[in-house]
């Protein structure tokens, strides 16, 4: 027996430390436990360093632990912004490393992110908790590398295109990181994340794949993820007053109203659906801590393919008076607003509401030449885009049905160009020139040389200006310039600047188009054609709704705004109220012309059924 003992303790001593730590049984905890127990967040990297703490994040509970269900294959998080989701994802992997290891690949938008990443973020998640300290070979500390090898697996790093992407080592972890930067790849390239996904086929049953972002369109990445989860969940947070479970959602963010956004700070409160309680920043630890994660949108059967939606309202980061301030300062802006919704909303930007091509137009061309009128014309309005380099123009006539012709259009090089091809042009209702009642002409660039064009035209030209909205309802609402921009000298009675809603005229415009009342002449051009449809009508948020619109899609849109801008003239002339062009400028019929009008002539008067 001695002797056997003896060998025994030979035995265990001729194990080294790595073949023990090997040989440690999984702790049979989850990666919520294992990130409490033995994460610890640097300083380098983290605004809280210390001890990684899960209550402080408490919707990261169920997303991480769904890590080491067996059930769950891939996770797709589709966050807003400072909600800690990359934090989460390098929980999972340290748990892996230290509780269930097998080659991980971390794939990034690119090499660099990539490598910054490693010197980084994976460095600190390494060096800083001593589990995985220890299994770093003393040897190699290199995270300039792009593979990090530990004593029991591997982490390759990777971007579209790099070599452990289109390698085919296998890996049985793979997280996917802001995907929907990841560069658009073409045709003839395979898509990265089915790649990475393929890597895991040797794994399979045993892999896990994360994919993580803040959406950017619908067709984006992070979103047709989502879309294709077996079942999505959102975290529902307990009203402190009526107790009811609750999703945060942006709409129910109340203030009062602001002259200027910077006075919102302080004013900001959450206003239950259910019980129109007011709840404040300070209740919104508790009521995370108490939320739990619910069955948004259940698309399929089982838990294999999970994804997780989560705002910024929930973050404890970020404030709701910095996120409403934010909202604020970017609503006006297209560009700002999208940032806002993806980033913060973790909403897809919709893609247009209506696709429109050349042919949609295309159809409306009629057999006449430019410069000629229909013969029961009302008015005739023009619309002056001004740029840099000169200005392009429509002219349209308006008929007593209120269809309208397009008459001319074109770009003119200086005033003088202008004013010959507004004023000097002949346009003839059969034959008889009418001249143009009244033209509007965007006054917010060269504004001083437009209004002195105005004043010089006073009465049939009036100098414009875009808005989003007009207050009260109206789509125009006129105001007066009393003075020359840039010197004391007086308008006399004043100039008057009509504001025009310009979203309210393009949606009249395709309107106007789709019922059949826009019509152009045979010399009409492809290039026309598409600076109209250089803006695209597209679904977003603002205030408390999803509103239409327009974002430009193309750089040239000018004959877009001339086109606006007649249509806006015609409404502000009031051509639906005014009779043919050739009864206004006619003499009185006189004798026999008189008797025989009646139900014959070039305008035929309907009786009977139409008064
Ligand atoms: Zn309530």
């Amino acid at each position: 027996m001695p002797e056997e003992t003896a060998e025994k303790e030979e035995e265990v001593i001729r194990w080294t430390e790595r073949e023990l730590r090997a040989l440690t049984p999984p702790e049979g905890i989850t990666v919520s436990e294992w990130a409490d127990k033995y994460r610890v967040l640097s300083a380098r990297s983290s605004k809280e360093p210390g001890k990684w703490k899960t209550e402080r994040v408490p919707y990261a509970k169920a997303v991480m632990d769904a890590f080491c269900d067996n059930e769950v294959e891939e996770i797709v998080l589709c966050y807003g912004a400072q909600l800690s989701k990359t934090e989460t994802m390098m929980n999972m992997l340290g748990y892996a490393i230290h509780q269930d290891p097998g080659p991980a690949m971390f794939v990034l938008p690119s090499e660099e992110i990539a490598k910054s990443f490693s010197k980084n973020r994976l460095q600190d998640l390494l060096l800083s908790s001593p589990p995985l300290r220890e299994r770093l070979p003393a040897s190699a500390h290199d995270f300039t590398n792009l593979e990090i090898i530990l004593e029991n697996m591997t982490i390759y790093l990777a971007w579209a295109g790099s070599p452990a992407v289109l390698a085919s080592k296998p890996v049985r972890y793979v997280f996917l990181d802001e995907i929907d930067k990841f560069p658009p790849f073409s045709g003839r390239e395979a898509n990265p994340i089915a790649l990475a996904k393929e890597r895991t086929n040797s794994y399979q049953g045993f892999h896990k794949i994360v994919y993580a972002s803040t959406p950017t369109t619908e067709k984006g990445n992070i979103w047709r993820q989502l879309q294709s989860c077996a079942v999505i969940y959102r975290y529902k947070v307990p009203c402190p007053k009526c107790k009811k479970y609750i999703y945060l959602d942006f709409p129910n963010l109340k203030w009062p109203d602001v002259e200027n956004p910077g006075e919102i700070f302080g004013k900001v409160y959450y206003e239950c659906p259910r019980c129109g309680h007011r709840i404040t920043e300070s209740q919104k630890g508790e009521l995370l801590l108490k939320g739990k994660w619910v069955e948004y949108e259940r698309k399929g059967p089982g838990r294999r393919k999970i994804g997780f939606w989560l705002s910024a309202l929930y973050s404890p980061f970020i404030p709701w008076d910095k996120l409403a301030y934010e909202f604020l300062t970017s609503k006006e802006d297209p560009s700002l607003l999208m940032n806002f919704i993806n980033s913060k909303l973790a909403e897809p930007f919709k893609e247009a509401v209506q696709k429109r091509d050349e042919n949609d137009l295309a159809v409306w061309v009629r057999d006449y030449e430019p410069g000629q009128c229909p013969h029961d014309t009302v008015a005739l309005t023009a619309g002056v885009d001004v740029q840099r380099d000169g200005f392009y123009f429509t002219v349209w006539a308006w008929t007593t049905n209120m269809e309208q012709w397009l008459i001319r259009h074109g770009f003119a090089r200086n005033w003088e160009e202008l004013e010959a091809a507004l004023f000097g042009s002949r346009y003839l209702v059969a034959g008889t020139p009418v001249k143009i009642g009244r033209v509007f002409i965007d006054s917010g660039d060269n504004t001083r040389e437009v209004y002195e064009w105005c004043w010089k035209n006073m009465g049939i030209v009036y100098p414009v200006k875009g808005r989003a909205s007009i207050s009260g309802g109206a789509f125009w609402k006129e105001s007066v310039v009393e003075k020359l921009p840039g010197s004391s000298l007086k308008y006399g009675a004043g100039l008057r600047l009509v504001n025009l809603d310009v979203n309210y005229y393009k949606d009249d415009f395709w309107r106007r188009v789709d019922a059949g009342k826009v019509f152009f002449h045979k010399e009409v051009d492809q290039e026309f054609f598409k600076q109209l449809l250089a803006e695209e009508k597209r679904r977003v948020r603002r205030g408390n709704s999803y509103v239409e619109a327009w974002v430009r899609v193309r750089k040239d849109n000018h004959y877009l705004d001339a086109c606006v801008y007649s249509l806006a003239a015609a409404d502000h002339l009031q051509v639906r109220f005014l009779r043919p062009i050739l009864e206004q400028v006619r003499p009185q019929p006189i004798g026999a012309e008189f008797s025989n009008s009646s139900g014959s002539g070039w305008l035929p008067k309907k009786k009977g059924w139409l008064r």
